[in-house]
């Protein structure tokens, strides 16, 4: 099947061939026939899954279907709200490349950076606004965003937005919406709440599910190493060693832990970078970048930080912890092995997260292969303790076998605290 027969016109078929693809992926099939329909979707989709242009190219077309003199004006016509800035700055980019040959102008807005720049923006008129949730209130409250010409809302990663905190934010952007416009909903995830916010704002949507990443994700090779958790630094270095590994996104469960790992790799002659939440905005890009460029080969990454982050063919991920929430384990691994590319996801997992394996197990719905190297063998009496999420970290140096003092994790990650956390 190829991008001819989905209803788009000649200037984004030719950012599509420009940009290589070939043919559309599940997601963009499914989706892109039908909001070109005018319908509301609720869609089940990850990243990775190519969604991002699975609405963005369908809403450009819209964009571009209307008369000549509402084009020239400018105005505000389509609202995308993602959870992070990196997710905003992507989608951003995403629309610049595939609106290339039109002549629409977008605006990204996200928090943590100067706002006056971002108000320029709006001078010369803007038809697209990409923005986090918080920073686009700030601007619509120093009337300098006027949404009262929207025709197109889509929720980017509303699970995320929900999970940070947004719910109120977007229920006050929702309220000064024009109430006849078409919205577009994509979750990694159904919670009842998604299913409440769905209610609440999508008429009569055609629901659409493409394979999760991990039934997908058949080029992603998953090993689980088992280790003792204060030799995972050790094993690490020897994998990357071994392996002459060179560029790796390694996951943290806590801020803290990122920036711990990334001093330590450092200090063992290994280029590294953390990327979360307590790091400026300008940090967190150049740490991107150099990833990116090769510069750093680590980058060493909080879950909700490493959100959006799309780097192509990325060949090596590391659990360094695994993640409480099973369903960022999908997340994280999603992050290699993208089109079509093999790529390997590697887990360091020691006797206190046995059981978030067992969770990540059921939810991908396979057994993941389980190696123990002969020099980094568990040892065999040291008994699980609860997994400490950060904050506490006198709780970690307390004496095995009893309570560790942090705060005990088993299912549920304490997720719904502050926006903004990362
Ligand atoms: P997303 O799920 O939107 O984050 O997209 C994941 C990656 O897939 C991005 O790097 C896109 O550039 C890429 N991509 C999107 N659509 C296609 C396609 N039809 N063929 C190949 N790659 C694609």
């Amino acid at each position: 099947m190829s991008f001819n027969t989905l209803g788009l016109s000649a200037p984004l078929l030719k950012a599509i061939q420009e940009q290589g693809y070939t043919e559309p992926t599940p997601i963009q099939r499914q989706a892109i026939p039908v909001i070109l329909q005018r319908k509301d979707i609720l869609a089940g989709a990850q990243t990775g899954t190519g969604k991002t242009a699975g609405f963005t190219l369908p809403l450009l077309e819209l964009l571009s279907r209307a008369k000549p003199e509402k084009q020239k004006s400018h105005h505000i016509r389509a609202l995308i709200l993602t959870p992070t800035r990196e997710l905003a700055a992507q989608v951003g980019e995403s629309v610049a490349v595939y609106g290339k040959h039109l002549p629409f102008k977008s605006a990204i807005i996200f928090g943590g950076v100067k706002i006056n720049p971002q108000i320029a923006q709006f001078q010369k008129g803007v038809d697209i606004v990409i923005a986090t949730p918080g920073r686009l209130l700030d601007l619509i409250n120093q009337k300098v965003v006027d949404l009262s010409k929207v025709e197109f809302l889509i929720l980017d990663e509303a699970d995320r937005m929900l999970d940070m905190g947004f719910i109120n934010d977007i229920k006050k952007i929702l309220a000064i919406l024009p109430k006849q416009r078409q919205n577009l909903l994509f979750s990694a995830t159904y919670s009842e709440e998604i299913k409440q916010l769905s209610e609440r704002l999508l008429n009569s949507p055609t629901l659409i599910e493409v394979a999760r990443r991990n039934i997908a994700s058949e080029t992603v090779e998953q090993v689980v190493y088992q280790v003792d958790k204060e030799r995972k630094k050790e094993l690490l270095l020897h994998l990357i060693k071994e392996g002459n590994w060179k560029q790796i996104l390694v996951f943290t469960r806590t801020k803290h832990g990122a920036n711990r790992l990334s001093e330590q790799l450092e200090k063992e002659g290994i280029s590294s970078a953390a990327i979360h939440g307590n790091k400026s905005q300008n940090a967190r890009t150049k740490a991107l970048a150099d990833f990116k460029d090769g510069k750093v080969s680590v980058l060493v990454a909080t879950d909700i930080a490493a959100r959006g982050i799309d780097i192509d063919q990325l060949p090596h991920v590391v659990n360094f912890e695994l993640p409480n929430v099973p369903e960022d384990y999908v997340h994280r691994i999603g992050r290699t092995g993208r089109a079509g590319y093999g790529g390997e996801a590697v887990s360091l997992v020691c006797v206190d997260e046995l059981e978030f394996l067992q969770s990540i197990e059921k939810l991908i719905k396979k057994d993941i292969q389980k190696v123990a190297l002969k020099a980094f063998k568990p040892d065999p009496t040291i008994k699980a303790e609860p997994i400490n999420m950060g904050g506490n970290r006198g709780a970690r140096n307390k004496p095995r076998g009893g309570n560790g003092g942090g705060q005990q994790v088993r299912a549920k990650h304490p997720r719904s605290s502050s926006r903004g956390r990362n």
